[in-house]
């Protein structure tokens, strides 16, 4: 016990606290002074009083997926919102309010028995905070935006120890903040309302090439893409031997998503085709390329404002033919953006590249037993990364990469100077520091 916390309090005496340190990011090993799972705001409050009064900082965990795993540091006090598990739903409006310790994947088979889903990433482990407050891409986005478009509302307990409401109406600066902006940065999150939407079934594509047809099916996706009816999501994924393409359409048929995403699937030598009307959930759980956390990772995001050309992608199959030897094999993908994610571009955010048109994502993840690899792998990525910025460039939040130099200006473009006066108001200390905070 220590004097001035409540709720589950984990210290390096507990036999427990090597296990619930780590995070999924295995390459990273640090050891917080305490950690703290809160039963409730109270315990909230607690922790960031007791952690501001001790002057040491705080760093807010959900799901513990951040890329560069900043929910967990050496000597932090972590406060970790995973059982902040209330849960309310108001299905005449299409709105939830959870505490914000939900994963994706309790969420998704939460919501099921209601009929509803929300708007969330893509891989089923990560934190519905995480994912909301960084912004939030995945493949409901085209048709109804960011998961950070989808925040309503939401509670958080400040630098202060104050409990503070934001919206559209109260503390408006700082709800725009939480939208694109929020992890670790204001205070520890802990309810969000969301807008939730209905469970309808959806179709999902597979489609896939070998690799001497990546640069025509890049090209045909681009192409699809300039004017894609928001209804579909596509996302195609290259290793060094094939390319994928993966989509989802909501409220369409087979047919249909056939025929807005025809020129693509044109391209020849097709080694697998097949497109299915599923469940919502049944697509969440079918999705490719999921490996497992924990694991080691190195992943990074560049957003491209123009269509990539030649020489970029020529760039990125050199890249791939000359890839470190690690399991699962690298892959680099492109997701599309557009749609509502850039008819929302009057919503208030802390997101800017609503104009962007593709998320282009460098993706090494290692099973452990290729962690003699790891720090090759790691500098293949930033190689590559360099080597695309004429081309792509930028950040995303919940892309975070240690190696972004200009870091806010990367995730926040224009809208650094008023997000660092809203972090002067409610953390003027700093005491949610982490390295890459405003
Ligand atoms: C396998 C995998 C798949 C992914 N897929 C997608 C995807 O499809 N789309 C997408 O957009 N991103 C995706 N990501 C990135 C993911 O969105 C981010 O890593 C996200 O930050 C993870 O959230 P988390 O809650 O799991 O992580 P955490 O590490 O717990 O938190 C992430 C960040 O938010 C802060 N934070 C957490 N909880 C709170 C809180 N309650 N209050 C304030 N700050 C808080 C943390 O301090 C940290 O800075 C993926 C990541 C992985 C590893």
């Amino acid at each position: 016990m220590i004097e001035g916390l409540t709720g589950l309090v984990i210290t390096k005496a507990d036999k427990i606290y090597n296990i619930v340190r780590r995070n999924a990011n295995l390459y990273f090993n640090y050891y917080p002074k305490v950690i703290v799972y809160p039963n409730n705001i109270t315990d909230v409050v607690n922790a960031v009083n007791w952690a501001r009064k001790k002057g040491i900082n705080i760093r807010c965990r959900s799901g513990g997926h951040n890329y560069e795993s900043f929910s967990v540091a050496d000597d932090a006090v972590v406060i970790d919102v995973s059982n902040l598990l209330d849960f309310e739903i108001d299905t005449n409006k299409g709105y939830i309010r959870i505490g914000s310790g939900y994963t994706q994947e309790q969420l998704y088979s939460k919501l099921e028995e209601y009929g509803f889903a929300f708007v969330g990433g893509s891989c089923s482990s990560i934190g519905v905070s995480g994912v909301t407050l960084g912004g939030g891409v995945g493949y409901l986005q085209r048709e109804y935006g960011l998961a950070c478009d989808n925040l309503v509302e939401a509670q958080i307990v400040d630098a202060f120890g104050r409990i503070i409401t934001a919206n559209s109406h109260e503390n408006k600066d700082l709800f725009a903040a939480l939208r694109g902006a929020g992890s670790n940065n204001f205070g520890v999150v802990v309810s969000l309302t969301l807008k939730v939407h209905p469970n309808d079934k959806v179709t999902v594509m597979n489609a896939m090439w070998p690799k001497n047809s990546r640069y025509e099916v890049i090209q045909a996706f681009q192409k699809v893409g300039e004017d894609l009816d928001n209804r579909y999501t596509i996302k195609v994924t290259m290793t060094k031997d094939t390319i994928l393409l993966y989509g989802v359409g909501v409220r369409s048929t087979e047919k249909e998503m056939e025929k807005a995403l025809s020129l693509l699937l044109k391209v020849p030598n097709k080694i697998n085709y097949t497109t299915k009307y599923i469940t919502f959930n049944e697509s969440v759980q079918k999705r490719p390329g999921f490996v497992p956390t924990p694991t080691g990772f190195k992943i990074t995001g560049l957003l491209a404002y123009k269509s990539l050309g030649k020489e970029p992608c020529q760039i990125m199959f050199n890249y791939l033919d000359n890839s470190p030897p690690i399991q699962p094999p690298i892959n680099i993908g492109f997701l599309l953006l557009g749609g509502k994610i850039a008819e929302n571009k009057d919503l208030p955010s802390a997101y800017p590249h609503r104009g962007a048109k593709i998320l282009v994502q460098i993706d090494a993840q290692w099973t452990l037993n290729y962690s003699m690899h790891a720090n090759d792998t790691i500098r293949w990525v930033n190689n590559l990364r360099k080597s695309l910025l004429p081309y792509a460039g930028f950040g995303y939040l919940n892309y975070c990469d240690i190696n972004i130099s200009n870091y806010l200006y990367s995730y926040f473009g224009n809208n650094v100077p008023w997000l660092k006066i809203v972090k002067e108001k409610y953390d003027p200390y700093n005491l949610f520091y982490y390295p890459q905070g405003i």
